[in-house]
């Protein structure tokens, strides 16, 4: 990628994001609300493909890695039980 001048560094840093970051999102069963969370492309990749979530995201919530082994389309991963519940419900269940 090049850089002109007078290119908005801003511009060059959206581009930057878009290629190495993907928002995913997960529904919450209970209640509807959706959660996201931003991961790099790269180490998602990883996990789609077979990875351990707890190797490929170790600094990552509980929480977080909730929505991502429950994500939505195009992100969804072949669980046989998916349940994702949002932190609300989460709390409300008295679980944490
Ligand atoms: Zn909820």
């Amino acid at each position: 990628m090049g850089y002109f001048p007078g290119m908005h560094v801003a511009d060059a840093m959206a581009d930057v994001a878009e290629d190495s970051e993907r928002v995913v999102r997960a529904a919450c069963q209970q209640c509807a609300v959706r959660e996201q969370v931003t991961v790099p492309a790269d180490r998602h990749d990883k996990y789609l493909q077979g990875g351990l979530i707890q190797e490929v995201f170790p600094e990552y919530s509980a929480q977080q890695r909730e929505v991502l082994m429950n994500a939505l389309p195009p992100w969804r991963v072949d669980r046989p039980f998916s349940y994702f519940l949002c932190t609300d419900c989460w709390h409300d269940m008295g679980a944490e």
